[in-house]
């Protein structure tokens, strides 16, 4: 099928700004190329840089903008200085999830033959799986309103039947995709902690109970320790690994981790009807301006869309090239030809953006 898809832009802040910019201008050079769809971009202000110049973080407008995608597009947001007056954080990243249902965080981890890992990789092994986090229940479920008196404190952890249940469709279809594309064995692992507490009991029964919809593919289970000590042992067993929210979190930064670090990692946040797509990394203030952020996760997480789009509106066109464009980052990361300072080179946004745009066009 061929289309038009309207694209929202949330320019972030700190870094943000500077690494939505060759992000889109690579976007709309594919686009342009394509006569198979296109892309419009519309920018929807929001985030701290926008509270402290108008006192509102998340206008009305922009969530219109938001709501009417195709999908989202978000830079870094979040300034440490720039805060409501209860001192919570400025995070319409937040605000998207909450209020558009977005229950799946996707956190693909990939290291690829020749790229910088802290482990030592057997030969011929490449990393390549993916975490997803449930994103609006679990140990966040009363962020920001736990109880807390003299003497204790209380969170909830909340599973939820709806929540789990679209959760664990997705990811055996997130499997299946990866299977018919050649990329992963088609398996399913449920990360949990079910030896210990009935709600991951809970958790795992419904996740078994997707399984069985599924013969083609396989499913397990791990527990989130053993999890984690494998991520570090053998990372290149995991396919498509599924779990909750506070589980999701920390181990999404180990996945990081295992990349080089979160300037590598891209993430999506996905409901059945919206999707927003950004690095995983922070707004970055102490080098904003400076033209030296590492804009790889930024342009990884708009590949990842491009992927998103081409699937949920099978146009196999833009879909292959979020593959193209997801390649080309990989290319240029392996080759350690033009990485920025936190990957240990010494390139510029501009000279790490240009060199994912040659490696498109060679
Ligand atoms: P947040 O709480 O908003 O996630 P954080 O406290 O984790 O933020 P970041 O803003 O992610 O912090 O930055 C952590 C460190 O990593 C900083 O030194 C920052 O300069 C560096 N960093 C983060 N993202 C990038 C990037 N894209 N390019 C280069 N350096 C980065």
């Amino acid at each position: 099928m061929t289309g038009n898809f309207e694209i929202a832009v949330f320019q972030g802040d700190g870094i943000g700004p500077e690494i939505m910019a060759p992000t889109v201008e690579i976007l709309r050079r594919l686009a342009d190329a394509n006569p198979r769809y296109g892309l419009t971009f519309t920018d929807a202000p929001a985030g701290a840089a926008h509270y402290a110049k108008t006192g509102e973080s998340f206008p009305d407008q922009s969530m219109k903008v938001a709501r009417r995608a195709d999908a989202i597009l978000l830079s870094a947001m979040g300034l440490p200085d720039v805060r409501y007056a209860d001192g919570t954080e400025i995070s319409p990243q937040i605000d998207l999830r909450k209020r558009l249902g977005l229950f799946a965080g996707v956190r693909p981890v990939t290291v690829k033959a020749g790229q910088e890992t802290p482990l030592a990789m057997p030969e011929g092994k490449e990393i390549d799986f993916v975490l997803i986090r449930e994103s609006t229940e679990g140990l966040f479920f009363t962020q920001g309103s736990g109880e807390v008196t003299k003497d204790e404190a209380r969170e909830t952890l909340l599973i939820t039947r709806d929540v789990s249940e679209k959760l664990f469709r997705f990811a055996f279809q997130l499997a299946k995709g990866r299977k018919d594309a050649g990329r992963g064995p088609g398996r399913v692992t449920c990360v949990d902690k079910a030896n210990v507490f009935r709600a991951f009991a809970f958790f795992r029964s419904m996740f078994d109970a997707e399984a069985a919809q599924h013969p083609g593919l396989s499913a397990d289970h791990a527990y989130v320790d053993a999890t984690a000590l494998w991520m570090v042992q053998k990372p290149w067993e995991f396919d498509v690994l599924v779990t909750e929210n506070m589980f999701g979190d920390i181990l999404s930064d180990l996945g990081a981790g295992l990349m080089g670090g979160l300037g590598l990692a891209p993430s999506a946040d996905i409901g059945l009807e919206h999707a927003v797509f950004q690095p995983c990394h922070g707004s970055a203030p102490d080098i904003a301006g400076q033209g030296l952020a590492n804009p790889f996760a930024m342009i990884l997480s708009a590949a990842m869309m491009l992927e998103w789009l081409g699937l949920t509106h099978e146009n196999e066109d833009i879909a292959a090239d979020g593959a193209r464009l997801r390649e080309a980052v990989e290319g240029v990361v392996a080759s350690r030809n033009c990485l920025t300072r936190d990957l240990g080179g010494t390139a510029g946004t501009d000279a790490a953006a240009s060199a994912v745009m040659e490696a498109l066009t060679a």
